[in-house]
């Protein structure tokens, strides 16, 4: 009888254990079909960058988010205008170790781009992250650790995510001497609390009409042509400069030619959304 009672309170209490702590984890991540929904996900070698991957692997969801969000917040943008032929580069989760790659890329196509900088990052790499300033390029925030804040809980995740913003807007003030305006969640966190977040403190919130970079299964040549789909008025493009071989990026030289060629001008993402004339 005993025993009976001690497997019940058991069970009892893995189900409600279960319930509390697992069931607030609804993105799956990407990473050739691993699934991870730990909080840490950045992996700074940058050889399994898990990315923005909650747009591919829970669009729906997301793009409702996104819907629900522009009807309420003016500081939220996945695209720029469309009636102008203008088009952003971004550059997610740097300083890293393509970054060196892209940033002479850029300078050689004379173009300048968002990069949205981790603070873990620019405390490895103060040096990168000042020449990313220095050459002209806009920098944003991408939070301090890219905690993934889809799995915390409700109760817990708007100190996170304000803890995890001010610390890294704090080590870009340090390192860089700018207060960026922009921010990037990672994994495009763009639920209301951290809108909120970001509009208290001043920031417009950035994700992207396309990325794909970090999707190891698919080859360059695909990558080129799915990225020059995307281009269209407005489009915000993303990329990560942690690649730990810059070959992931090698079809980026063509598609900015490309781009040129069919006559967008590529812009900063403040640039693009005039948040100048605001
Ligand atoms: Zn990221």
């Amino acid at each position: 009888m005993k025993t009976k009672i001690i497997i019940i309170l058991a069970f009892i209490m893995s189900v409600v254990f279960y319930q509390n702590f697992a069931g607030d984890k609804t993105i799956k991540q990407d990473g050739d079909g691993q699934s991870n929904n730990q909080s840490a996900i950045f992996e700074p070698d940058g050889e399994d960058i898990t990315g923005e991957t909650s747009v591919e692997n829970d669009g729906a969801q997301l793009l409702s988010d996104i819907e629900n969000n522009k009807k309420s917040y003016s500081n939220f943008y996945s695209k720029g205008p469309g009636n102008i032929k203008k088009i952003s580069l971004t550059f997610d989760d740097g300083p890293g170790r393509s970054t060196d790659f892209v940033l002479k890329l850029l300078k050689e196509k004379n173009v300048k781009a968002t990069f949205f900088l981790l603070g873990t990052q620019v405390e490895k790499n103060p040096k990168l992250a000042k020449r990313i300033l220095e050459e002209g390029h806009e920098i944003g925030n991408h939070t301090y650790s890219h905690l993934n804040f889809y799995s915390y809980s409700e109760s817990s995740r708007a100190e996170v995510i304000e803890r995890e913003l001010m610390k890294s807007g704090k080590i870009l003030s340090r390192v860089l001497g700018i207060n960026p305006r922009l921010v990037r969640y990672p994994n495009g966190y763009s639920k209301p609390d951290a809108l909120e977040i970001a509009e208290r403190y001043g920031y417009k919130v950035i994700n992207w009409s396309f990325g794909e970079d970090w999707k190891r299964k698919i080859k360059n040549g695909q990558m080129y042509s799915q990225y020059l789909r995307a281009v269209s008025n407005g489009a915000i493009l993303l990329f990560h400069d942690t690649h730990k071989n810059s070959k992931s990026l090698s079809f980026l030289p063509k598609l900015i030619d490309e781009i040129k060629k069919r006559k967008y001008e590529i812009a900063t993402v403040s640039e693009l959304l005039s948040l100048d004339d605001k």
